[in-house]
């Protein structure tokens, strides 16, 4: 364990450039803030690389264990001042502990070849708080992770590692370019249910059966005719009002749900 309080340190200069998407190509690093978000990723085998926090309170209760297990696990433990944790953290009021972790990929074919429960493929995702709520939402709902195709926002990035309250750690990650997924759907051995605001059938007449994959567009130009071509049934919620679509982050919820209504219902 050091203490820095300097900002050019080198140590603390990677973790603050892990807020850029070059750096954590680079590294394969990612930070995630909070001690009840760091114990989960370790308890969930996800050794951080680096532990920060805030000097002085290293005995607090939850924190005297966390470092134990962090340093056991081979982490760089590193007490810092406030200055520098709100650096690293880009926040007002920082989380008292923030970590860097390996991001991990599922290899594609592993996820195309899953015999239960659900993925969620989502075309192009663009928003990073959107991608974070649907890694939130599909741990909530018990899927088995998200397949990200073509030029999708970073998972990895603070805000979507932030808007999924952890569930990140929880939720297998692959990705694809279109040709890639097109080219590997023939594997998927389950249904596979699209949603878009063209489809005529209602998604609560939809047929939910597991192993599912969800497939949702991107949020401006909803998925691409060949994914839509791709799916065995194309879905649609009822717009009732002045908006002509959901958020892509609730679609996907409603969607979810509706599917493991149909679950318990079997
Ligand atoms: N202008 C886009 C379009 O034409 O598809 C709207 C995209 S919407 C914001 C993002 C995604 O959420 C859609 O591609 C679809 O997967 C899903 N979605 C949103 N509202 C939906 C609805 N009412 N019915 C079916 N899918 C919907």
């Amino acid at each position: 364990m050091r203490l820095v309080t300097s900002l050019t340190n080198p140590s603390i200069k990677a973790l603050r450039g892990l807020h850029e998407r070059k750096y954590r190509r680079q590294s394969g690093l990612f930070l995630a803030e909070g001690l009840r978000i760091v114990t989960e990723a370790i308890e969930l085998g996800w050794p951080p690389q680096t532990l920060i926090f805030l000097s002085g309170r290293e005995e607090d209760a939850q924190l005297a264990p966390l470092i134990r297990k962090a340093e056991a696990g081979g982490a760089d433990i590193i007490a810092v001042n406030e200055a520098v944790l709100a650096k690293i953290s880009r926040k007002d009021n920082p989380q008292m502990v923030l970590a860097s972790f390996v991001e991990r990929w599922v290899d594609g074919s592993t996820a195309m070849a899953a015999s239960k429960g659900c993925w969620i493929a989502l075309d192009r995702v663009r928003d990073p708080g959107n991608l974070g709520t649907i890694l939130r939402t599909a741990d909530a709902a018990g899927a088995s992770g998200v397949m990200l195709i073509g030029e999708c926002c970073d998972a990895w990035s603070v805000e979507s590692v932030r808007a999924s309250m952890g569930a990140i750690f929880n939720i297998g990650l692959a990705r694809f370019t279109e040709e890639e997924f097109l080219a590997a759907r023939p594997n998927w051995k389950g249904r596979v249910i699209g949603t878009a605001l063209p489809a005529s059938v209602d998604y609560r007449e939809a047929k939910w059966q597991a192993p599912l994959m969800l497939l949702m567009g991107n949020e401006q130009a909803g998925l691409t005719n060949a994914l839509m071509a791709s799916a065995d049934e194309l879905v649609r919620m009822p717009m009732l009002g002045r908006s002509d679509s959901l958020n892509l982050a609730v679609a996907t919820g409603i969607s979810l749900y509706e599917f493991l209504r149909h679950q318990a219902d079997s």
